[in-house]
């Protein structure tokens, strides 16, 4: 297929992979979904996505590495189950070198874990919400619940990438911010969440971060319409909720054009392009 990002009278398109690099054993549901203290446990997945186009590999998050404080996080929060986000790009012909741009939908381990590895990528995040975790680790001890997913050691490399100049702090919404990549402040999991909708040859996909944990909180409980919000997160319900409203409007209900980071079941459906030790990579697009 030509690269429509090369041809200006067409919109550009993202080659789109969902990414699976973990997953933690025996989750309470409830810990993710509100209102189902009744409904067991899961293995829950984690992910990250490479979107392609031109000579960029833009990562939608990157993951995390079992080095250090990953490690013992790794341990805290229950993953087992994890291959390194660098070899998965590795099996796609990515190495970590030509990783060219990071949007970050916000700064749990899980999610920017390793920028570390990628030290030619511009990262994107929103303002909101880095300088937020900045001033919550300053708070004293007591405030710990609210860091309780930050590894300090990712603060400490964003930092390096600021000094580096290969930092931008983005401020709400922002159309192209790279051609055909557009984000969207989602705040509710945390202060500057973001989610990203990228054109591809499939429209417009979006990928939620942590504004949505699983299809439930769009469709509700027994599908009744009313969103239901996490079970874990910093921010305010209600911001959650409109959250979750902007997503729904922005994929028009179509379940199909959204992919949720820790929800397998939204990437499923895709075709399977590798399978690297029980790990899957699908296209999205
Ligand atoms: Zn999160």
């Amino acid at each position: 297929m030509p690269n429509a990002a090369q041809n200006p009278a067409q919109p550009p398109q993202w080659d789109i992979y969902v990414i699976e690099y973990a997953r933690a054993k025996d989750q309470p549901i409830a810990s993710l979904v509100n209102g189902t203290h009744h409904e067991g446990v899961m293995d829950t997945p984690f992910s990250f996505v490479l979107a392609r186009s031109g000579q960029r590999n833009v990562l939608v998050d990157t993951g995390f590495m079992r080095e250090g404080i990953g490690e013992e996080m790794s341990v805290r929060f229950g993953v087992p189950y994890w291959i390194s986000p660098v070899r998965m790009l590795e099996e796609m012909g990515v190495p970590a070198d030509s990783v060219t741009d990071i949007v970050l939908s916000h700064a749990h381990f899980d999610h920017m874990g390793s920028i570390h590895k990628f030290p030619k990528a511009r990262l994107y995040i929103q303002k909101s919400e880095l300088l937020s975790w900045h001033e919550a680790m300053a708070l004293p001890p007591q405030f710990g619940f609210l860091t309780d997913i930050i590894n300090p050691d990712d603060l400490r490399a964003a930092f390096d990438a600021s000094v580096e100049h290969r930092l931008t702090l983005l401020d709400g919404d922002k159309d192209n911010l790279l051609p055909g990549l557009h984000v969207r402040l989602g705040s509710g999991h945390t202060i500057g969440q973001q989610f990203v909708i990228l054109e591809s040859a499939r429209g417009r996909i979006v990928v939620s971060g942590d504004c949505i944990y699983s299809s439930r909180n769009l469709t509700g409980h027994n599908h009744n319409g009313v969103y239901v919000p996490l079970a874990n997160g910093i921010g305010s319900i209600w911001e959650q909720l409109k959250t979750m409203d902007r997503i729904n409007d922005e994929i028009g209900g179509d379940l199909s054009k959204l992919i949720i980071l820790h929800d397998a079941a939204r990437w499923e459906h895709l075709p399977e392009v590798k399978n690297i030790e029980g790990f899957k990579i699908s296209r999205a697009s």
